[in-house]
């Protein structure tokens, strides 16, 4: 038995096969095409490539998605970052690839994986927060993936940390939700900012030919160079904001950081730890705050679960 587990993001869809022991047999990643109808395409085709030299038969789909799900009618509800709106994505699904297909919410299926084998393993109360384009979010409460009234809650990443910040992505109405502070888009904004006003620094050098973004911004303060450890610092440190009043509304004993942003380890970590330590009220400080045990590919891992759950 093999499932196939897709993760669809905002700027890239990450598609693998898990085995009987949901270990990640193949993956392939493919950047993330607008709309819904494209997408559905998209999955489609990664579903019969991966297909193709399975071995097993594959039983199921498990499909991750940034977006809301309606639990009652099983459509996407709603998707900051791909234009999906009360569309319903399994059906299509299910006439081309012949199989059965469950989705859920991408940070939820995140949660999932860490819940099930990685970093929250074992816990009653959990949280996780991915950083990519956007910020997801995920709840674990008594053990269970918490979704919401109707599925359309845990949307971590649009809790206000700043009432007057920067407006928010795609058509969230909201500013200064956590995602506008420190999602790989804010940090890309705000490395590129400092490089404006600083040509002559590393930084600037690289936005001079324009290769700066959150990943060229990490290698460089992986390198030491003071200007980018700041900025990644500054978004540790809205991101501690975030995880202080998640850790005072759900008291969890973890807090798990994925998402691609998460690559940069204790250079967002150890600023967020040290802010969340300083506002959150004494007992919630409990929380330890972790990086995700599956990195970019929990999401992924996580829609193989839902796929071998539902069979
Ligand atoms: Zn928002």
């Amino acid at each position: 038995m093999a499932v196939i587990g897709i993760d669809v993001g905002g700027t890239k869809i990450a598609a693998g096969r898990l085995g009987t022991d949901l270990c990640v047999e193949r993956s392939v990643v493919i950047p993330t095409p607008h709309g819904g109808i494209k997408i559905v395409d998209a999955i489609a085709a990664l579903c019969a490539d991966l297909g193709s030299d399975s071995t097993a038969p594959i039983t199921a789909i498990g499909v991750g998605l940034p977006a809301t799900i309606d639990a009652v009618t099983g459509r996407v509800a709603h998707s900051v970052h791909t234009g999906m709106v009360d569309f319903d994505a399994a059906g299509p699904l299910e006439t081309r690839t012949g199989l059965p297909v469950v989705l859920d919410n991408d940070a939820n299926l995140a949660l999932l994986a860490e819940h099930r084998m990685g970093a929250a393993e074992g816990s009653q109360t959990a949280l996780l927060l991915t950083l990519g384009t956007g910020v997801g979010g995920g709840i674990v409460i008594g053990g269970q993936i918490f979704r919401g009234g109707r599925g359309h809650g845990a949307e971590l990443g649009h809790i206000c940390v700043d009432g007057d910040g920067p407006p928010c992505q795609g058509d969230c109405p909201g500013h200064g939700c956590l995602e506008t502070m420190c999602s790989g888009t804010a940090i890309t904004r705000d490395l590129r900012a400092f490089a404006a006003v600083n040509p002559n620094t590393a930084l600037g050098a690289l936005h001079a030919v324009g290769k700066l973004d959150s990943r060229s911004g990490l290698a460089l303060a992986r390198d030491g160079d003071s200007d980018a450890l700041q900025v990644f610092a500054g978004a540790g440190r809205w991101l501690g904001v975030g995880v202080a009043s998640l850790c005072n509304a759900f008291d969890p004993d973890v807090v798990v950081i994925g998402g691609g942003v998460s690559d940069a380890g204790e250079v967002i970590l150890g600023p967020a730890r040290k802010e969340y330590l300083a506002r959150a009220l004494p007992p919630t400080r409990r929380a330890e705050v972790v990086r995700a045990t599956f990195g970019h590919e929990a999401g992924m891992v996580g829609a193989g679960i839902l796929a071998a759950d539902a069979i």
